[in-house]
């Protein structure tokens, strides 16, 4: 794939504190510079002090989450409009830890996909199987049924604006990363599904990240293949030299 990009995106989760954080951006910023697009969501409520002290170009910093609503009564709920207001360009929807622990259902990660769009920051929208669901071979009905479902309210015309993670849920923080050959296949159906849904042209534009136990070991052979277009990092972003790692596993193959 010609106009394929690797990315490079950290889930910090609930880890860190505002002092770790920092730490973790100056180091960052004492490598060397990079040309591929890095993404770390990290804390909400630190984001715009790292935002300041970043010094690398190209590095994003994003949040984990958002409000499915726009604005009003919804204690402690940040806003797609809030996070535009900062001019952080990227937000995580639909993880696999929301969808479990908070109950987040497809209809409300909808909402949520719509207003980023709406307020032009792109979601990073996760989806993803269960172990069981694999079992029974359910692996592409659960992805179709996601996809879809959380797609409904992106028109053509703003399908340029997602970036979507293949994050199978039995190798989010289990070390079980899938092989390259399984996740190959998901992100080929994946891509397949979004050329029904819009378009070949318009789907070979969306970048497809891989998450589940992605490291600095296995991220090359990951990222090589056709519709992998970079990872969702969430142990091996906590270590800025682990990280670092997968940043430069982007920049070779991105230089080829
Ligand atoms: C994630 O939470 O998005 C993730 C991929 O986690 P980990 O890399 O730790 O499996």
């Amino acid at each position: 794939m010609k106009n394929k990009k690797i990315i490079v995106a950290g889930n910090w989760k609930m880890n860190k504190t505002y002092l770790e954080a920092k730490e973790f951006i100056a180091k960052l910023n004492q490598l060397p510079d990079y040309t591929s697009q890095v993404i770390i969501a990290a804390p909400s409520l630190y984001v715009d002090t790292l935002f300041i002290n970043n010094q690398k170009e190209n590095l994003a910093l994003a949040l984990q989450n958002c409000s499915a609503y726009e604005s009003g009564a919804f204690t402690g709920e940040i806003s797609a409009r809030m996070i535009a207001s900062l001019q952080l360009k990227y937000c995580i929807v639909g993880h696999s830890e929301r969808r479990s622990y908070f109950e987040e259902t497809d209809e409300i990660i909808s909402d949520k996909i719509a207003q980023l769009i709406h307020y032009n920051v792109q979601p990073i929208f996760c989806i993803g199987e269960t172990l069981q669901e694999r079992k029974v071979n359910e692996t592409f009905n659960v992805i179709r049924k996601q996809l879809v479902r959380g797609l409904e309210k992106v028109p053509v015309e703003k399908i340029g604006n997602i970036v979507l993670a293949y994050e199978p849920v039995w190798a989010i923080g289990t070390g079980m990363t899938a092989t390259k050959e399984q996740a190959a296949e998901v992100h080929k159906f994946i891509f397949q599904l979004l050329s029904e849904i819009y378009n070949p042209e318009a789907a070979a534009r969306i970048p497809i990240l891989y998450g589940g136990s992605c490291n600095e070991k296995n991220a090359e052979e990951l990222f090589y293949q056709p519709h992998i277009w970079g990872g969702l990092i969430g142990g091996a972003s906590l270590d800025v030299n682990s990280f670092y790692k997968i940043i430069q596993i982007a920049e070779k193959i991105n230089g080829e």
